[in-house]
């Protein structure tokens, strides 16, 4: 059998690139003058930068330097008849505007450091104006920016190409033709007649080539489009394809940059959409539409055509494509809150699809937070990342903690930027585990993580590849139709049940500590501001809705997936700490203004008491805790969600049966001791009669690892390499009312902590309240805490409930979660006891056996340099208890650690039923109300619920306001079904983590 040799092939494949070499001829040089800056401006303001002329080849920037260019020429008399093009390369990214500032067309310098493996980046070739082509006057303006697509300095910054020149489309169509055969002969079966033909048609064309006139390439193509025409007559399965630009909002680069991506990334897909009527582009978070909206209104309402032409499709209900590790499950909630109110309101759109390509790992919680915010499908590709465990589905049912299921798509290409080839096709078909039970698939197009989106060369590939014999057939669609094609042959899927844990970057939970600490701060207050301005506006107080939205979509934005989980460059950090602070500061303020008004009498209910001290408790339960008041400690006993106030006189000023040495803690309950280097050798449960500390061990390590990973990764075996500790330096102990103190000073390297140990009495927690100042490089530092309690799993707290992870490594998969990310809490208790570590900002834990071990703090130096350097407080808690995690009231603890009462002096409150009221109650085991809010919409006012503790449970809600209506509504405050109640009391069902929103009418 007739076979070519290696050497032909080889010069076959070679051949592609002598083709497309000659597509373009430069004929003239442009003119180039520039107006340099350092950070961008808008088109009214664009010569006001540094004013200089270039020729290519000179420097005109480092990296995030920005200039508009002025680019003029004429274009040549024997170009006039000829296809004429004009080929822009700045070494860096760029738009094309018009003359009225409007964006045409994005540019992206070929030598990006984007992976060519995933299709080329470059995007030089910009078709002339009607204007340009009439008059031959070439006179543009373009915004540039002095980093490549992944923020990177390309070629030191210097000027590649600006030419006016010819096209030959000729050889440019022959060029996708040859290229396409080409890799078509590369995933086809050597031996298959499919293979012996198109390779003959390639090597027949490359001989017919020499002098590429027109005759020559019409002979070639002619040869060529007998391979093209053939086609796949009964295919078993089809490509769903749609146009994509994967977009960081902020990664390499910093939040400013991500604006004029946008611009240069839809422009190019409204110019290559006009010169192709089949393309179909999609676009996720609303974040990105609002910035386009806000900075380029023309670009947007050209946006806003397409779509409702049906060629651009809105995808993802949230926000912006958020992590789903680290935020609050109310934080999930109001991701689709405000995102598909977004659609809605701007396109009259109902986006009912989550798509997350490129998130790190997936929250067990998420299946029930997509349905209550009528989200069905979840669309993802990540999982391909694990680094031990092949992720055995593509399409499946992912069954979330309460065993809600949503239909699941995972790309089976493993990317999100196909360069939609023949090989792209091809491994889709290979890689897709529910080909036999399902006849499509989802092809995600187009250059990103940077933007980019797909070129001119995705679209005439797709072209070609609509049913070519060998390949799957290819259709570019929306994926909304691909989703409700796939739910039709739903019988068959496989399921996944719980979270969708990434075996990989598992750093994410820790690194760039105070982007954590923030937003776990912010959620917090957020919550209490929102309860407390609703109880306000009882009482007639202007409910900040407009200011709350706007600082709730702040703090969504931060949630993105390279910046919360820590994995952007300094300068991301630097600014958002800096904004975190300021809405944190006014949040606190509109909560003092919101207790303020309860003591102002403006319309009846609450007004100003004789008392001197209010103290609020923003969680739904009973509360007993010590409060230092200027004017004393004070025992307050709060009602649920309410205040009790009290006077002067019941300031509690005798003394506690607690001991503090420096190396004993002591209260009724509970008695501390501590090594000579100030470890906690033994917590000694007076009450249950235990030890909590395993005999022998020593708990509160603080611990100093090696880290050589980056912001994304630890090193798998870290704890197998040599570690230190932190050296105790001085110990020091004291009471103080009615809490027994020790504090510790600590050093290690560069570094310096301190830690105060307290005890208060009445308590078991036992609090490590830690100041660090951390100056190390490649270090980790950890505590651990070997607890005397046997359990094969330990159960940590997540979004709107609880999550048990293995202690063991008897599966590859249980070896895999050798760092697992928990909220408030992780628990590992035996049927009689158990101890919990909370914490007030921390995620990463390694939990292996009878120890946790908490990751405090990394230092990593890519991508963010220094990341972590510097002033650290935070505090976590050891929590003997009696029976489980339930019976102990693990969980009421955390939240009571990271809701303090709130103390106020300044302006106590009465109310007609005296000095003590609770708001809002929920009389239940184990349902919580999370949420009291004002309803998006109108006065009524929105709880949120959940049944956290897996049980079926039943639940009287009371409220101190008379309920006018009630109603069940989703969690996007639609309303279900309307509730019974009595005047101030609904009865409720739960099933086992169900969240539940209801909404009220209060008279
Ligand atoms: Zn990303």
């Amino acid at each position: 059998m007739f076979r070519f040799s290696e050497k032909q092939i080889e010069m076959m494949i070679q051949f592609a690139d002598d083709i497309k070499e000659k597509i373009y001829t430069p004929k003239t040089p442009l003119n180039i003058e520039g107006y340099t800056t350092k950070e961008p401006l808008h088109f009214d303001r664009k010569t006001e930068g540094e004013k200089k002329t270039f020729k290519p080849g000179d420097k005109w920037g480092d990296v995030f330097d920005c200039c508009w260019f002025h680019i003029t020429g004429d274009v040549p008399e024997d170009c006039k008849d000829k296809h004429t093009v004009l080929l822009i390369d700045f070494n860096g990214e760029a738009c094309v505007f018009d003359n009225h500032g409007n964006p045409q067309r994005g540019l992206t310098n070929g030598s990006s450091s984007f992976c060519f493996s995933l299709g080329q980046p470059g995007k030089r070739v910009l078709q002339l104006s009607n204007d340009a082509k009439q008059t031959g006057k070439i006179d543009i303006w373009i915004d540039a920016g002095c980093n490549d697509l992944f923020g990177t300095l390309c070629k030191d910054g210097r000027i590649e190409q600006a030419d006016i020149a010819v096209c030959r489309d000729d050889i440019r169509d022959l060029y996708y033709d040859y290229w396409t055969i080409r890799e078509l002969m590369q995933v086809l079966d050597k031996d298959s007649a499919r293979y012996a033909r198109a390779s003959r048609a390639l090597y027949e064309a490359m001989v017919i080539l020499h002098n590429f006139d027109e005759d020559e390439v019409k002979r070639a193509r002619d040869l060529l489009s007998k391979e093209l025409s053939r086609k796949s007559l009964d295919p078993c399965l089809k490509v769903s394809a749609v146009g994509h630009a994967h977009m960081d909002l902020a990664w390499l680069w910093p939040i400013r940059e991500t604006f004029r991506k946008a611009a240069r990334t839809f422009s190019t897909v409204l110019d290559l959409m006009g010169r192709y009527p089949e393309y179909i582009f999609g676009a996720s978070q609303p974040q990105l539409y609002q910035w386009v909206k806000d900075e380029y209104p023309n670009l947007y309402s050209k946006i806003k055509e397409k779509v409702a032409e049906g060629r651009w499709e809105l995808q993802g209900g949230m926000w912006v494509e958020s992590d789903t590790n680290l935020p609050s499950g109310e934080s999930l909630i109001r991701q689709f809150v405000y995102g598909k109110t977004f659609y809605r309101e701007e396109f009259g759109l109902d986006v009912r699809n989550l798509w997350l390509p490129d998130v790190f790992g997936y929250s067990a919680s998420l299946p029930q937070i997509m349905k209550t915010c009528g989200v069905d499908y979840f669309m993802t590709q990540k999982l391909s990342w694990n680094d031990t465990n092949k992720f055995p589905h593509h399409t499946f049912y992912w069954k979330g903690l309460d065993g809600t299921a949503v239909l699941s798509h995972m790309l089976p290409e493993e990317t999100y930027n196909s360069n939609a080839g023949p090989q792209s096709i091809a491994k889709s078909e290979k890689n897709y585990a529910q080909k036999a039970v399902s006849d499509r698939c989802l092809m995600l197009f187009g250059i990103g993580d940077g933007g980019g989106g797909p070129g001119a060369e995705h679209l005439e590939k797709l072209k070609r590849l609509k049913n070519l014999s060998g390949l799957p057939p290819v259709k570019q669609e929306f994926s909304s139709d691909f989703f409700e094609h796939l739910n039709q042959d739903s019988a068959n899927y496989p399921q996944w049940h719980g979270e969708l844990y990434l075996e990989k970057h598992r750093g994410t939970y820790t690194s760039q500590a105070e982007t954590k600490k923030y937003n776990r701060m912010l959620e917090l207050r957020l919550r209490d501001l929102e309860f407390l301005a609703t109880v306000a506006m009882q009482n007639g107080w202007d409910y900040p809705q407009e200011r709350l939205d706007e600082i709730w979509k702040e703090v969504l934005l931060y949630q993105f997936h390279d910046i919360l989980p820590g994995s952007s460059i300094k300068r991301v950090y630097d600014e958002c700490l800096e904004r975190y602070e300021l809405l944190l500061q006014e949040v606190q303020q509109l909560t003092r203004d919101a207790l303020k008004s309860l003591s102002e009498n403006k319309n009846g209910r609450f007004d100003a008491s004789s008392n001197d001290i209010a103290v609020f408790n923003t969680l739904s339960w009973k509360r007993s805790e010590w409060v230092q008041t200027k004017y004393g400690w004070l025992k307050a006993e709060v009602e649920p969600m309410g205040f009790r106030c009290f006077k002067k006189s019941e300031i509690i000023e005798e003394s506690f049966p607690l001991k503090a040495e420096r190396k004993l803690l002591e209260n009724e309950l509970i008695r501390l001791e501590f090594s000579e280097d100030g470890r906690l050798i033994s917590a000694y449960d007076k009450q249950a009669g235990f030890e909590t500390i395993h005999e022998g061990s020593k708990g509160n390590t603080l611990d100093v690892y090696t880290d050589n990973g980056d912001a994304w990764d630890i090193l798998e075996d870290y704890q197998k390499l040599p570690s230190e500790s932190f050296k105790l330096e001085s110990s020091s102990a004291s009471l103080s009312g009615p809490k027994a103190i020790l504090e510790q000073t600590y050093s290690y390297g560069n570094s310096n902590l301190t830690q105060k140990i307290v005890l208060t009495h009445d308590s078991k927690r036992i609090d490590f309240n830690t100041e660090v100042d951390w100056h190390e490089n490649s270090k980790m530092l950890r505590t651990k805490f070997p607890l005397n309690v046997f359990s094969h799993f330990a159960t940590c707290d997540i979004q709107f409930g609880n999550l048990r992870r293995p202690t063991h490594t008897n599966t590859s998969w249980d070896k895999a979660m050798l760092e697992v990310c928990a909220h408030k809490f992780v628990d590992i208790s035996q049927k009689d006891r158990g101890a919990a570590i909370l914490n007030d900002c921390k995620y990463g834990y390694n939990l292996f056996g009878n120890v946790i071990d908490i990751n405090l703090l990394r230092s990593t130096s890519f991508p963010g340099k220094e990341a972590d350097q510097g002033k650290h407080s935070f505090t976590y808690s050891l929590l003997p208890h009696k029976g489980d995690l339930m019976q102990g009231g693990v969980a009421e603890a955390a939240s009571e650690l990271n809701s303090p009462l709130i103390i106020n002096e300044d302006c106590p409150i009465h109310s007609e039923s005296g000095n003590s009221l609770s708001f809002f109650d929920i009389e239940s085991e184990t349902a919580v109300l999370e949420t009291v809010k004002k309803a998006q919409e109108g006065s009524e006012v929105v709880l949120r619920l959940y049944e956290s503790a897996g049980g079926s449970s039943e639940a009287k809600l009371k409220s101190a306001f008379e309920i006018e209506n009630a109603c069940l509504t989703n969690a996007l405050e639609e309303e279900i079904c309307e509730l019974k109640s009595s005047s101030q009391e609904i009865n409720l069902s739960f099933r086992p983590w169900e969240i539940k929103t209801i909404k009220l009418k209060l008279e």
